[in-house]
């Protein structure tokens, strides 16, 4: 049986083109910008490697399923790739290419030693037991085994996979070559060499990136409204982060609706109820809808759900002055022109969302060494990464007098192509 739903993916494969051709747009714009030839701009706009597998597996009842999986590796000019493995059943090529993209950017531009790498495998794994998906992962390491590996390519976690996942990979890839090898993925449990501070790593480089973006527009953290669009695992500690340093959250949403209260939402008591699909609005009964919440009066809007939520339909109903991307791709290019043409400010998705690899990084530095940080340390050591990441693309930004999005593209991808000309590439 081929577990592959080709008719229900129509709508997430046409988002996956539009995300990769406004990808390949702003690379375009920003090595224009930074006088490079079409060369570079041909050598990033596809994945140096694409690899596609199939992974029999042996279901519960007997059966044996064949799943689909991707690996992209992006660009290792400046070191081996990494980034996550999706399990969903939308996942497509095209999304798994962009996704690499996306992440040979971010670590570009808080320069770690990395190229973008992504993974993801059609599967439901809301629908598959804990043997059936420990099977499959197992699967998939095997199946990729031959490009991966601690000095080549690093997955972690990604939407609906987690810590767990990640043990069962590790311990594959260490059985297959024979040695302990931790260093081969992050994202693992603490008691295998994974780091502290890396669950919430997300969330705390978003609320830094938030904080840094108050400063420029003035406003006081303390008692500034701020409405967060998902309640997952990055809105949800972002919210708690918030919600301590003094800010109002006046909105919160998930996939059914969103709450909202002008004078502040209890978010201890919404962290407690919500499940671990990140949804608690069903318990209510006075909801808003996730069009309205984005329309809410408000200093700070934080869109950490899904993509293309900001579109050119409502970005002038947009009332924050400051909206910082938790989520990848939710503003499109027209909205995002629209939104700094009114002066908006919008720290983009690929250096707002970027503390979750940076901390993957700390984790491998770590392995690599044998020697483990506090999780003080490492809050102290991202906070470092992450003012500078974003003062290098506010510079970049002010100077050129381009958008934020297009001075990431521009920090981002210098890096990248510097080393491919240093060897010989290009
Ligand atoms: P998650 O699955 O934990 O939570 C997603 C949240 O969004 C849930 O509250 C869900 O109900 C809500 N949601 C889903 N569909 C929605 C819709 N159509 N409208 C409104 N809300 C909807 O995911 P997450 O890990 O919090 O990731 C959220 C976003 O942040 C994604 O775009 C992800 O790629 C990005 N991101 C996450 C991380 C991370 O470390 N978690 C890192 C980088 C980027």
């Amino acid at each position: 049986m081929d577990n592959k739903k080709e008719g229900s993916s129509t709508n997430n494969q046409e988002n996956s083109i539009d995300v990769l051709h406004s990808t390949r747009t702003v690379i375009k714009r920003a090595l224009d910008r930074l006088g490079y030839p079409q060369e570079v701009y041909e050598l990033m706009k596809e994945p140096l490697r694409m690899m596609t597998v199939r992974i029999p597996v042996r279901m519960d009842d007997g059966s044996i399923e064949i799943f689909t999986g991707y690996r992209a590796q992006h660009n290792d000019a400046v070191g081996p790739t990494k980034g996550g493995v999706r399990f969903h059943p939308e996942v497509s090529e095209t999304e798994v290419k962009a996704l690499s993209i996306w992440m040979s950017l971010k670590a570009g531009i808080v320069d770690l030693p990395y190229g973008g790498g992504k993974g993801g495998i059609v599967c439901d794994p809301r629908e598959m037991s804990f043997p059936e998906l420990e099977r499959l992962s197992r699967g998939y390491v095997r199946a990729i085994s031959q490009i991966v590996g601690p000095t080549k390519d690093i997955p972690a976690p990604d939407v609906f996979t987690n810590s767990q996942i990640m043990a069962w990979m590790m311990d594959e890839y260490s059985r297959m070559k024979e040695f302990d090898s931790p260093g081969f993925i992050t994202g693992k449990p603490i008691v295998l060499g994974g780091s502290h501070g890396r669950e919430s790593a997300t969330a705390k480089g978003v609320t830094i990136c938030i904080k840094e973006a108050a400063k420029k527009k003035g406003i006081n953290i303390e008692g500034a409204r701020i409405v967060i669009q998902g309640f997952g695992n990055a809105g949800s500690f972002l919210a708690k982060f918030m919600h301590d340093a003094g800010a109002k959250v006046v909105g919160i949403s998930d996939v059914y609706g969103g709450l909202h209260d002008p004078d502040g939402l209890d978010i201890d008591y919404l962290l407690d109820r919500r499940d671990s699909f990140g949804t608690v609005t069903k318990l209510f009964k006075n909801t808003i809808s996730n069009q309205e919440l984005l329309e809410l009066d408000c200093d700070i809007l934080v869109p950490a759900a899904i993509e293309n939520q900001i579109t050119i339909e409502n970005a002038h109903k947009i009332k924050a002055n400051i909206i910082v991307e938790a989520a990848n791709g939710p503003t499109t290019i027209e909205a995002t022109e629209e939104l700094s043409n009114r002066g908006v400010l919008l720290v983009p998705d690929v250096l707002a969302s970027a503390g979750g690899v940076t901390v993957s990084y700390f984790e491998w530095v770590q392995n690599n060494q044998g020697f483990y940080w506090t999780e003080e340390e490492v809050g102290e050591r991202l906070e470092k990464v992450m003012v500078t990441s974003f003062e290098n693309v506010y510079r970049v930004a002010t100077s050129r007098r381009v958008d934020m999005r297009l001075a990431a593209y521009m920090v981002g991808v210098r890096k990248m192509a510097e080393a491919s000309r240093f060897r010989g590439w290009i």
